[in-house]
């Protein structure tokens, strides 16, 4: 079996496993990056920079590619049923928010990647893993995707061959439904009630379309979301109930289209994005001309028992999950993964073992208190179709958690 030797390896090529690559790398620490993919996302999904997130992109080099492809927002609209009720401040102490699609973000963390000489190794499944008394021994399979079945082909994947990768460190950066977390034994445990929103991303005809900020539309039993995207496109994700859950999804797509008529995607179909508009939102006069993406997500809150253990840790979705609105999975899973860059750098360099511990049990507390939303302001009183979301605001809005009580004092006054 061909064997490698790296520092860290790390599992998963979503944005977060990518900026810790680019982290280590830059700090001058080795890495293997394995992601059981072909390739990047090729969908939107987490589609707002938090200012902080971006500060940091520009720390890796990325200034440029963001001041040309991704627009700035200072402010979000909200709006209580068709009323505009205010405009909260997005913008941090240095930056504002940048819209930038996340297949636009891997892309160009991959590329940065690259430029710095790691190349992602696409279809390489971690499949197990031990502890040796100098690391880790991580299993890996090389896979392939293959047409299989008659009359209904399919494409499904199987393992080429294994690789053994010796390294000091893992990190298990490999999203939702993390085979790293699993194997460490660790728990994954719901906070509370998962929120479910049918998403659409569409163009519109040139004569129709209109500037918009971000925005919020709050009714009382439900929550919408309109984003302006980097390619001038519009997208809007509406909450839904149960009744859609048969047509729930969470994987990412790795396919730049969807092939699709209203039949393929019957919850979501295009009379259903109008009739929202038109229920929930009817001052957004642009009539959506071509559906680029939809889709129907289940988005959980849950958090893992613990953020690693031993020459193991976990970062981004496979340690937490929150709600689609305030974006904060990928936002403070990209931040989590400098403070982890720094600290493996130091116990790599140092054997200093601390600001691991310590990575860990922030990354808990933190969690832990965005998801109870336990950083809530005080016993606001906010207007009346908000009002019923009042204990969910602290991961509906993309505000991370130091600026989070002022902006919900703008919101209620
Ligand atoms: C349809 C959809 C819509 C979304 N919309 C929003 C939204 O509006 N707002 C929002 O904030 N978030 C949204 N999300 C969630 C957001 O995309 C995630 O929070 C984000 O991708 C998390 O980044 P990550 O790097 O932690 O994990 P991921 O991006 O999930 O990356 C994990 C990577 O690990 C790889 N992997 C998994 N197992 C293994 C293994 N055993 N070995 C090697 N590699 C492995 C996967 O292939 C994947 O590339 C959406 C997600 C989906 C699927």
């Amino acid at each position: 079996m061909k064997t490698l030797s790296t520092d860290v390896l790390i599992a998963g090529a979503g944005p977060v496993g990518l900026l810790l690559a680019l982290w280590l790398t830059r700090n001058g620490v080795r890495v293997v990056v394995v992601d059981c993919a072909a390739s990047p996302g090729t969908h939107s999904y987490a589609l707002g920079l938090h200012p902080e997130t971006v500060t940091l992109l520009k720390e890796c080099g990325l200034g440029p590619t963001l001041e040309s492809h991704a627009p700035a927002h200072s402010e979000m609209l909200v709006y209580a049923e068709e009323e505009p009720v205010t405009r909260l401040p997005l913008a941090g102490k240095q930056e504002p928010l940048r819209v930038f699609g996340q297949h636009q973000l891997e892309s160009v963390l991959e590329t940065k990647l690259r430029s710095e000489g790691v190349e992602v190794l696409w279809c390489h499944a971690l499949t197990d893993f031990c502890e040796t008394p100098d690391g880790i021994e991580g299993i890996v399979d090389e896979r392939e995707e293959r047409l299989v079945g008659y009359a209904s082909a399919h494409l499904d994947w199987f393992a080429r061959r294994s690789l053994k990768i010796n390294a000091r460190f893992l990190v298990g950066a490999d999203g939702h439904r993390s085979l790293t977390r699993r194997r460490l034994g660790l728990t994954f445990r719901e906070i509370g009630k998962a929120e479910i929103f049918a998403v659409f991303e569409f163009v519109c005809r040139d004569e129709d379309t209109i500037p918009v900020l971000p925005t919020l539309v709050f009714h009382p039993k439900s929550i919408s979301a309109l984003w302006p995207t980097a390619q001038g496109n519009y997208r809007w994700a509406f909450e839904v109930d149960a009744r859609f859950t048969r047509n729930v999804r969470r994987e990412k797509d790795r396919y730049l289209a969807q092939w699709s008529n209203d039949a393929a995607f019957p919850a979501v179909e295009e009379g259903l994005l109008r009739d929202f508009i038109a229920k929930r939102a009817p001052w957004f006069t642009p009539k959506p001309k071509n559906i680029l993406w939809r889709s129907v997500v289940r988005f959980e809150r849950r958090i893992a028992s613990e953020i690693g253990k031993g020459r193991v840790a976990l970062v981004g979705d496979s340690a937490h999950l929150g709600g689609p609105l305030g974006m904060h999975s990928v936002n403070l899973g990209m931040q989590e993964a400098r403070s982890l860059g720094d600290a493996l750098t130091r116990w790599i360099r140092d054997d200093e073992a601390s600001d691991i511990l310590a990575y860990r049990e922030n990354t808990l507390n933190r969690w832990q208190a965005l998801l109870a939303n336990q950083s809530q302001a005080g016993s606001a009183v906010y207007p009346a179709a908000i009002q019923p979301h009042a204990n969910r605001l602290a991961w509906t809005l993309p505000v991370p958690d130091d600026r989070l009580a002022a902006v919900l004092r703008e919101l209620a006054s």
